[in-house]
């Protein structure tokens, strides 16, 4: 089913020979040119000089030598160069790369050359692209590289390296199997309407749709987990000026990153951290404290507070425990109990003023947590909580192997799912097996968005522009 025209275009882009640096911009020790296309072993012959003479390039080997500026006449760099012949290569296409010194200016100076001498610079995730266009990996793949490299935690990074794998391909393609042998059959029973035809039974069509339907279900069901492992949590700590914010947010991060001081409102802005809780990633966001005041850029942090608040999945009210409750605590109370919160009192280490039964008045059914930041007490049991609360549910819910992470991919799967619920609805009520077949039909193009046979040019670029330049 692939958009012929489509690819054709796409495939004209790929006679250009790309190249660009493949590691991070700045000082290293190495630093990799990556050049991808038809040119490449020729760029290889023009401007790197083997110690030892060699008359052509094996795949899969690395040679030692000098990388030359050809206008020049100097040598640039010392270099480990090697070649990886088509179609063994990431891009499928003749491959080469050149480990240079990890300098800014060696780096470019090498780009320079590689440029001149017939290689254009590539775009974002242009050699993803191309592994993409030339079959070495399907969309969902390729999309799962970027996360790979994104991964924030353990967790995430053995998601996306079984997607890289392509166990989600795997499972789509065999639904999509499935699904064209219920195509197969609707179309017989719309051409062959003779009794010596074996054509299922109404009964039976329906089971099979509905049996994929439950598979795309239980995907479905996984995605909860999949997101949060995939783009971690987020957490706002909130609560009047001085209940320990900052210094909660210290303790958890194990270092002086917010600025912790006794003056309210030093905090301007609010500071967001990442931190590992039992492989999921979690992004603390610690607030500016909330009071009306007059300062322009305290009402900018405070608006932007609020927006974090609205978009969180969990939010810590954290409170004195050696002050009395005020109205300013029980306004913060009050404008965040709607959502998912915590009650959590700092400063367990001072003698007592806030009791149980007061938070049991306010926000009856939560039990407060009692914690030091300054000191550490109770900060495992907090972490414990935080997972609990906003993460186990979610975790419950999944009921599949694969586990999904990837918005996009949620869409097509719910397509997909509604595609066969009208299928199976049409199939049900005996109407013309054309409507079922052109609901089926819908469902498998929809499928075929996650792995990319039915993608459109645009959706490509998209998801390939996200991708860094070198990937
Ligand atoms: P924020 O304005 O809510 O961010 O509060 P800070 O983190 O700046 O803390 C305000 C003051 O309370 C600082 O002097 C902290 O050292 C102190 N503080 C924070 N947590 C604790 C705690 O658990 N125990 C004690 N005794 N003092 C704390």
């Amino acid at each position: 089913m692939k958009n012929e025209t489509q690819h054709k275009t796409l495939k004209l882009s790929q006679e250009d020979t790309i190249a660009a640096i493949a590691t991070p911009r700045g000082v290293g020790g190495i630093g990799i040119i990556r050049i991808s296309g038809p040119k490449s072993e020729e760029i290889g012959h023009l401007l790197f000089k083997p110690k030892k003479k060699i008359h052509a390039f094996k795949s899969h080997h690395l040679y030692h030598g000098d990388l030359i500026s050809l206008e020049r006449n100097i040598i640039l760099d010392e270099v480990l160069l090697s070649i990886m012949k088509k179609p063994h290569s990431y891009t499928g296409e003749d491959t080469l790369e050149i480990n240079c010194h990890g300098g800014l200016v060696v780096l470019d100076a090498v780009l320079n050359e590689v440029l001149k001498a017939g290689a254009r610079l590539a775009e974002p995730g242009e050699f993803t692209k191309r592994a993409f266009l030339n079959n070495r990996l399907d969309l969902s793949q390729a999309e799962a590289v970027i996360d790979l490299i994104m991964a924030k935690t353990i967790r995430g990074l053995g998601l996306a390296l079984s997607h890289l794998r392509g166990d989600l391909s795997k499972r789509v393609r065999s639904l999509r199997l499935s699904l064209i042998d219920i195509l197969a059959n609707l179309e017989t029973s719309i051409d062959f309407t003779e009794e010596d035809i074996h054509v299922s039974p109404i009964s039976e069509l329906s089971e099979s749709i509905q049996e994929i339907t439950d598979v795309i279900d239980e995907i479905l069901s996984t995605y909860g987990e999949g997101k949060i492992l995939r783009e971690g949590l987020s957490v706002v700590i909130t609560g009047k000026p001085n209940v320990g914010k900052s210094s909660l947010l210290n303790r958890l991060i194990q270092e002086n990153r917010a600025i912790v001081t006794s003056i309210p409102g030093t905090t301007r802005d609010f500071i967001e951290e990442v931190i590992n809780i039992k492989g999921i990633p979690v992004k603390f966001v610690d607030t500016a404290g909330i009071r009306d005041v007059e300062n322009v850029i305290e009402q900018e942090g405070i608006r932007l507070v609020w927006e974090k608040v609205s978009s969180a999945d969990l939010v810590i009210i954290l409170l004195d425990g050696s002050t009395n409750l005020t109205g300013e605590d029980i306004e913060v109370i009050e404008k965040n109990k709607k959502g998912k919160v915590m009650l959590v009192i700092n400063k367990a280490d001072l003698p007592q003023k806030i009791n149980d039964r007061d938070i049991e008045r306010i926000l009856p059914g939560i039990k407060p947590l009692r914690i030091s930041a300054k000191y550490g007490d109770g900060i495992p049991g907090l972490k414990e909580e935080i997972y609990n609360l906003a993460f186990k549910d979610k975790q419950d819910d999944a009921r599949s192997d694969i586990i999904l992470t990837n918005l996009r991919h949620r869409i097509a799967l719910e397509e997909a799912a509604d595609f066969l619920k009208k299928a199976k609805e049409n199939v049900i009520q005996g109407l013309s097996p054309e409507l079922a077949a052109f609901d089926v039909r819908d469902a498998l193009e929809s499928l075929g968005e996650i792995v990319g046979e039915t993608t459109s040019e645009d959706v490509l670029d998209r998801i390939f522009s996200t991708f860094c330049i070198g990937k």
